[in-house]
């Protein structure tokens, strides 16, 4: 699960990373008391205008129709309101979130850090994941932070440096000396940088979360070592552990079919496809999308539907699906090994008929326990459904709705 960089840097925070605060606006006038609270907190009259959507790339990014960049420094009160009203209601696209953008609905009113003093601010880039091909933890850490780190893995790829953690021992003293010493830093920067590194690695750890990004880390010009930005994806299989960390998902940032589906247990992504397709098991889901793409479909998703595939979740599943107009057929692929191939008839007749006029043909492929009973029930039910044993036959069958 993503959450907001405002999110993330309050999560920082109470884990002991410093980083660049901020106070979030909803409304331009927000955004200016904002400001005026952020000038008097810093010190300064500079501000930056941060756009909070779940995801990355906007100093770069611009609204539609206009100049405006979704990261902008405003040098007073009266061009922080301005930026505020360019940014708020309006839709923001990126390298990160494809052509159609996102809308914002909130923006990080934050303090500016890049002030001049005895020694240029600098940006290094660091984040936390999990390495699967070792199972550990692992800090990836460059010198060449800042808005064009995909060049950086791209062209120089050996500036990119990283850090297995042992599991056993946990981060180690000597392993964050190590990346200190290996950006380069000196001093009281070296030591504000081992202190940062301990506590980012203390908030990946204690917030079981997937990742952690901190794209600029910054080395101030007078030495302070701080998070600029912050990209965190929570683990949605350990939020069970965190109530106050589930509460900080935001609806409107997901996909609202997708959000739809989780209500209803169901496993769910969109895809661009027209064969739309629901499935038992993960890897089934995998291989019937690839089955789609053999017949000459493009699956329109990815369903599935775990271990109960009862005439609930079938409505359920297919009221998802029927929901994307691209879609001209329905695969259904079940195997029954736990759940009996007939019940499962039985909940697609049932869906089927609770639904009404179901406008694309329905092709239903079971196999396992009571599988002959199953195609009975579907063949003798009247429906619109074609019904299958095989995987080829199924296969077949789509090819021929498609045509
Ligand atoms: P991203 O583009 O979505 O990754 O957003 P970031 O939070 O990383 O901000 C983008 C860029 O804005 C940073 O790389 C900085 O160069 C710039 N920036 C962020 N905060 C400040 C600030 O306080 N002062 C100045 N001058 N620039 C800033
Ligand atoms: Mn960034």
């Amino acid at each position: 699960m993503n959450i907001h960089e405002y999110q993330a840097k309050e999560i920082l925070q109470n884990y002991g990373v410093t980083v660049q605060t901020g106070i979030v606006a909803n409304t331009p006038d927000e955004a200016l008391e904002a400001a005026k609270q952020v000038q008097a907190n810093s010190g300064q009259s500079w501000v930056v205008i941060k756009s909070q959507i779940h995801a990355g790339g906007r100093g770069k990014g611009t609204i539609i129709g206009s100049e405006q960049h979704g990261v902008a420094l405003a040098k007073n009160l009266d061009q922080a309101k301005e930026i505020a009203k360019n940014l708020l209601g309006n839709t923001l696209v990126t390298i990160q979130t494809g052509p159609k953008g996102k809308v914002v609905n909130k923006i990080l009113v934050a303090e500016d850090v890049y002030y001049p003093g005895a020694s240029e601010p600098k940006e290094y880039y660091m984040s936390v994941l999990l390495d699967r091909q070792t199972s550990q933890n692992v800090i990836i850490y460059t010198t060449e932070g800042g808005m064009d780190i995909e060049e950086v893995a791209e062209h120089t790829p050996e500036k990119i440096y990283k850090e297995w953690i042992d599991p056993l021992t946990g981060l180690t003293g000597f392993q964050a000396r190590k990346i200190a010493y290996n950006l380069g830093l000196e001093g009281q920067a070296n030591k504000e940088m081992v202190k940062f590194v301990m506590a980012l690695y203390s908030a990946y750890v204690g917030t079981d979360s997937d990742m952690f990004e901190i794209n600029p880390v910054l080395k101030t010009s007078d030495d302070r070592i701080l998070a600029v930005d912050a990209k965190v994806s929570l683990d949605e299989n350990a939020l069970y552990r965190h109530k106050d960390l589930a509460e900080l998902r935001d609806e409107s940032e997901e996909d609202p079919t997708e959000v739809e589906a989780k209500k209803s247990n169901l496993n769910y992504v969109k895809l661009d496809g027209n064969v739309g397709c629901m499935v038992n098991g993960a890897g089934l889901a995998m291989a019937t999308m690839d089955i789609i793409k053999l017949s000459g479909g493009e699956p329109a998703n990815f369903l599935d539907v775990g271990g109960t595939a009862n005439a609930q979740t079938v409505e359920a599943g297919f009221r998802i699906i029927l929901s994307d107009p691209n879609v001209k057929a329905i695969l259904i692929n079940v195997f029954g090994g736990i759940v009996r191939c007939d019940r499962v008839a039985q909940g697609v007749v049932d869906a089927y008929k609770n639904i009404g006029n179901i406008p694309v043909p329905i092709i239903v492929r079971l196999q396992g326990t009571n599988a002959e009973e199953a195609k009975k029930l579907i063949d003798e039910s009247g429906l619109k459904v074609f019904s299958a044993i095989q995987l080829k036959e199924a296969a077949e069958l789509v090819k021929q709705v498609l045509s």
